[in-house]
């Protein structure tokens, strides 16, 4: 990742008595004509530079969360995932510390992790949920209850020719086999602090994630919003499975994003980890955090 400005550090901000970490887990490049839909090369280029491929360089931001009573982890970065021959055509850059060490580094031991939450399962949100130690997937966090939709670990692990591109079976399955699986449908609590507000769109079964404390509010927004440039309602990328979904999952959320006055985080943003989703006239957009 040669561009000068992306954000390779570690933002930490808090909600309330909520203190979040954003971890850097490495960098993946996509085509920007996928990542932006309908909207013209003449408009995102602007926003995020295409490579020599017409890629846009994003980054894969997993959460650590620490709330007065959890350890949580939301996220988990591509991990061992993708096989190192597929890492060129994904411009994938994964050479840091795998998502155990990077919890390790930000202060908290991997084995204290007591919850795993993420807003859907495809490889690269989902393929650090286990590490690859002796040829064998073991779970990253051994001692932590995983929560999902019950639809996307449906479709995660049976993946049919519509889904079988996005989702890595294999590096997923030992969680059930360890039974450390919380399947839930729906907007529900996760833990005190922690919830999930269902979203679909980006997969059939997406979910974002609300952190709220002391009156104060942030979300993690998966791929529903996956950088900041993806803000405006319109900026909805060709991956989404249903993007009239989407639409209608932004419509619901932003206005209660910009009441709430939200700490957003975007999980594949390279420069802005976090920031707030304001109402702008009659529409919305990102703005920094001050
Ligand atoms: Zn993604």
């Amino acid at each position: 990742m040669t561009a000068p400005n992306y954000f390779a550090g570690n933002a930490r901000v808090n909600v309330g008595r909520i203190q979040v970490t954003t971890l850097l887990d490495g960098w993946l490049s996509l085509d920007g004509g996928a990542m932006y839909g309908v909207v013209p090369k003449t408009l995102w280029s602007q926003k995020l530079p295409a490579d020599d491929q017409n890629r846009v360089g994003m980054a894969m931001r997993p959460l650590l969360v620490r709330t007065p009573s959890n350890l949580v982890v939301v996220e988990s970065g591509i991990g061992q995932a993708v096989p190192p021959e597929l890492h060129e055509r994904y411009g994938i850059d994964r050479t840091g510390p795998w998502l155990d060490e990077l919890v390790r580094n930000a202060g908290e031991d991997p084995e204290k992790v007591d919850t795993v939450v993420c807003t859907h399962l495809h490889w690269d949100h989902a393929g650090g949920l286990c590490r690859m130690i002796d040829d064998a997937y073991r779970p990253t966090f051994p001692n932590a209850q995983h929560v999902f939709q019950a639809g996307e670990w449906q479709i995660a692990t049976n993946p049919t020719n519509l889904h079988k591109a996005s989702y890595a079976p294999p590096s997923l399955l030992p969680l059930a086999e360890h039974g450390l699986l919380k399947l839930v449908s729906g907007d529900c609590e996760v833990v005190p602090g922690v919830r999930f507000e269902f979203t679909n769109g980006h997969t059939e079964n997406h979910a974002v994630v609300w952190l709220q404390d002391s009156g104060e509010s942030g979300a993690f927004l998966g791929d529903l919003v996956p950088t900041a440039s993806h803000v405006p309602l319109a900026w909805i990328s060709a991956y989404d499975i249903n993007a009239g979904g989407s639409w209608r999952a932004r419509e619901s959320l932003y206005p209660k994003l910009a009441q709430a006055n939200a700490k957003v985080f975007y999980y594949h943003e390279p420069e802005f980890p976090v920031g707030r989703v304001i109402r702008d006239g009659t529409r919305y957009r990102h703005s920094g955090l001050t």
